[in-house]
This record gives structure tokens, sequence and C-alpha cells, in this order.
């Protein structure tokens, strides 16, 4: 299962979310805002791409 990092942009905080499915969306466990950004921490090339969808696990840096 797939854990994901997010940053909250209210307040934030860091936290990881537990991703079961995929309209899930996670919220803040401090000020339950829903305003929170993923963090790709894997791997980390140039500029993130946040848009477009899914993650494309094509492409090598
Ligand atoms: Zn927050």
């Amino acid at each position: 299962m797939p854990v994901y990092e997010y940053r909250c942009t209210a307040c934030g905080s860091d936290f990881s979310y537990l991703k079961l499915k995929a309209a899930d969306e996670p919220a803040c466990p401090k000020c339950e805002s829903k305003k929170v950004e993923k963090k790709i921490s894997s791997f980390s090339c140039s500029g993130g791409s946040g848009s477009g969808g899914g993650l494309g696990h094509s492409g090598s840096c």
C-alpha cells in the first residue's frame, strides 16, 4: 500500500498518508485542511511537474 508524504500548505506541517483509494483526499491531521501538496521523496528530478495524471515511471533521469 502506498504511503505518500504530504505537506499542509495551511499550517506547514508534514505528514504521511496511507492512500487506500485513488479518490482519497488527505487532510492535515493538525488543522484538518485539505490544502495539502504531495511531496515526492523517492526520486526528485529537476523541477516538480505536479500536474498531469498519475505517476509516470517512464523516463530516466
Ligand atoms: Zn495543517
